[in-house]
């Protein structure tokens, strides 16, 4: 591994108690720490945890972050998953206040004991794959799951995690699934299960399992496995794929902000570029390389004019 020349990504979440009236005080602390060790990332900041992604030049620093983080706050040891790429997938370092660390819409929802029996590591997984008796179902949105997804799970098609209960209710309620059946959830990184499960076990669902750090715990021990295609993410990088590594597929669609991997001219500024099928499906306009050049062929169709710049600018893949 050449850990040196290449950028240190960690993903991880910790439920754990911030007092309210400490919290804007200790997100400036965790913000000035990160930024003065010079990493890169998002963190997610609540009464209930912390969620983030974040990056630095070597492991050490973000792992001197991680253990600041635990330290100010009184937290265990936050688990992590760790990927690499060439360049940081975020512009600067911030700590962000939320009401909760993943948007449920039900900031009541508590999750269950860390270690429970529910949570399966990759292996235990696949071995409950290969039993068959178990339903595998996709707790992420549709931009998600369409670009990579277990083999034969359910894909709710949410536009966000909290129309998750309901979907599962209903599937319910219309015998597509039984409350008693095994059923296997999974994630990105975990903790959309982490609610996923309390509310489906306060359904009255009694056999659900959650995949133990989410596919990108999955990806680094079984690549090429199970799951296929590439695992989305919400940095720049967009996806990685089977070897945690960015994907050179899919890049951010410049109209609407999904992965997008449809490879086209622009029909204003004759720059390739690359936009998602469902803008592919729509008007002429949007076979343009920006909402600059869309608005610009909208005006005068016929009429050709100069690079208005794509947004997304990343790497191996020009964005
Ligand atoms: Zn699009
Ligand atoms: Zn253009």
């Amino acid at each position: 591994m050449s850990s040196n020349s290449r950028v240190q990504i960690a993903a991880f979440y910790l439920f754990g108690k911030v007092a309210s009236e400490n919290i804007e005080t200790l997100r400036v602390k965790l913000e000035d720490y990160g930024r003065e060790l010079g990493l890169k990332g998002l963190v997610i900041f609540a009464t209930e945890g912390l969620n983030g992604t974040i990056s630095g030049e070597t492991q050490a620093s973000v792992e001197d972050w991680l253990a600041f983080a635990s330290r100010t706050l009184g937290f265990p040891e936050i688990p992590r998953k760790w990927s690499t790429a060439p360049v940081a997938p975020f512009r600067k370092f911030g700590v962000r206040v939320r009401d909760e660390i993943v948007t449920l819409g039900k900031p009541e929802v508590q999750p269950l004991a860390p270690g429970s029996s529910t949570h399966l590591s990759p292996t235990e997984w696949d071995e409950m794959i290969a039993s068959g008796d178990a339903v595998l179902l996709d707790t992420r949105n549709w931009y998600e799951t369409r670009i990579g997804t277990f083999k034969g799970a359910i894909d709710p098609k949410t536009e966000e995690f909290s129309e998750f209960s309901e979907f599962v209710n209903k599937k319910a309620e219309a015998g597509e699934i039984s409350r008693d059946q095994k059923i296997m959830i999974f994630c990105t990184g975990g903790i959309r299960c982490e609610k996923a499960i309390v509310e489906m076990n306060n359904s009255g669902f009694k056999n659900v399992y959650q995949l133990d750090g989410g596919i990108l715990n999955y990806l680094e021990q079984k690549p090429r496995s199970n799951f296929e295609g590439e695992c989305f993410v919400f940095d720049h990088r967009v996806a990685v794929d089977q070897d945690l590594q960015p994907s050179v597929q899919y890049t951010l669609c410049p109209h609407c902000g999904q992965p997008a991997d449809q490879k086209i001219e622009c029909v204003r500024c004759d720059t390739p570029a690359q936009i998602c099928i469902t803008c592919l499906e729509k008007e002429a306009a949007m076979k343009t390389c920006s909402k600059n050049c869309a608005n610009h062929f909208r005006a005068a169709p016929g009429r050709k004019g100069k690079s208005q710049g794509a947004q997304y600018r990343f790497q191996r893949t020009g964005r």
